[in-house]
């Protein structure tokens, strides 16, 4: 390699400090500037501060269906008004119920609103676990499963809202979702695939986190199967910016275990990012001190970056499935009921 002598360096930093400075932006810098700014929103101080509240104490577990579900579901709520996102169940509401029962926490739906075509979704679920009846600790703090999940989505709407203030932003809406019932077998995303906000055939990808914060440092699952392969080819150019460990589609046994399942049911692009199970895992020890708050920043990033990129591509909406036709059914033929979960096959339900 040749020295440079001193004046020789120096001249050379000169002119590159001067073009550096006089240089018009093109093409390559937005790129770069985004990038610059999702990795100094999105840091695993903000990300851990969230998991830490979401899985305090003070939440009981945050199991679906009582005071606690709503009390995570107004924290979640909070957060949405203060990172400024618009209403996403209704025109004036984040809240879509799961379940006829006054007693079940509600989706919570919030949305960037771009005028491009089409849908992203971002999403995580928050709902946990009951309490133990007996022991000394009785809570599942659910840090990992899925506070980090929820924090990441929370993450990724600061970020896109800090790029969209720069001039840097999505051009289509950004929906993101925090899901309940998913511990009880996918309720709130199986509400929301038979009540879409949006119709189906317009979501560009989903985006589902679950369990984000474990594991060998820097590495995470994703798995979408074949129907996912839109947003795992959004992932890996992406995370050619990001450089994390990306382990794709080697768990096809996740694919209906977490809440991308009822989109890919309908031919929806989708994936679930996931650690393996771990010692933690359902335990009441799945707290916020085991947490690896980086891989979680870190796998945020990824999401807000692929999400903004995706959202320039060309989007053509997907038929969707046309409705099936009534046909005279049998007099007194009662409707079916859904095929129960298989406890032992559900990856996050009560064991
Ligand atoms: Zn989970």
């Amino acid at each position: 390699m040749t020295k440079y002598t001193f004046s020789k360096l120096s001249i050379l930093v000169s002119v590159v400090a001067a073009t550096l400075f006089v240089t018009p932006a093109h093409a390559g810098d937005a790129t770069a500037a985004t990038l610059a700014l999702i990795k100094s929103t999105i840091t695993a101080d903000t990300v851990r501060a969230d998991v830490a509240e979401l899985s305090s104490d003070e939440m009981n577990g945050r199991f679906f269906r009582g005071p606690f579900a709503e009390k995570a579901a107004k924290w979640i709520q909070t957060r949405f008004e203060l990172i400024g996102l618009a209403h996403g169940a209704t025109s004036d509401s984040y809240r879509q119920p799961i379940d006829k029962n006054p007693e079940s926490g509600p989706n919570m739906i919030a949305i960037y609103p771009g005028a491009g075509d089409g849908f992203i979704i971002v999403s995580s679920h928050y709902d946990h676990l009951r309490p133990k009846s007996t022991g000394d600790d009785k809570i599942f703090n659910g840090a990992d499963d899925n506070a980090s999940g929820v924090s990441g989505t929370l993450a990724v709407a600061r970020a896109i809202k800090a790029c969209a203030l720069a001039g840097n932003g999505p051009t289509c809406t950004i929906i993101f979702i925090a899901f309940n019932g998913e511990e009880e077998g996918l309720l709130g995303s199986a509400a929301y695939a038979k009540s879409p906000t949006v119709p189906l055939g317009q979501i560009r990808g989903v985006f589902n986190m679950d369990m984000i914060s474990r594991g060998p440092p820097r590495q995470i699952f994703i798995d979408g199967g074949k129907v996912g392969e839109p947003v795992v080819a959004a992932l890996k150019k992406a995370n050619e910016s990001i450089g994390l460990k990306l382990r794709l589609d080697e768990h096809p046994d996740w694919l209906d275990r977490s809440d991308q399942g009822p989109f890919l049911a309908k031919k929806v692009p989708a994936v679930l990012f996931s650690v393996e199970d771990h010692e933690d895992y359902h335990q009441v020890s799945d707290e916020v001190s085991k947490i690896d708050a980086s891989l979680a920043a870190e796998v945020a990033q990824l999401v807000a970056l692929a999400a903004i990129n995706m959202s320039h591509e060309p989007f053509t909406a997907r038929a969707e499935a046309p409705k099936p036709v009534k046909v005279a059914e049998p007099a007194a033929k009662p409707d079916a009921k859904p095929a129960p979960t298989d406890p032992a096959k559900a990856l996050h339900t009560t064991p």
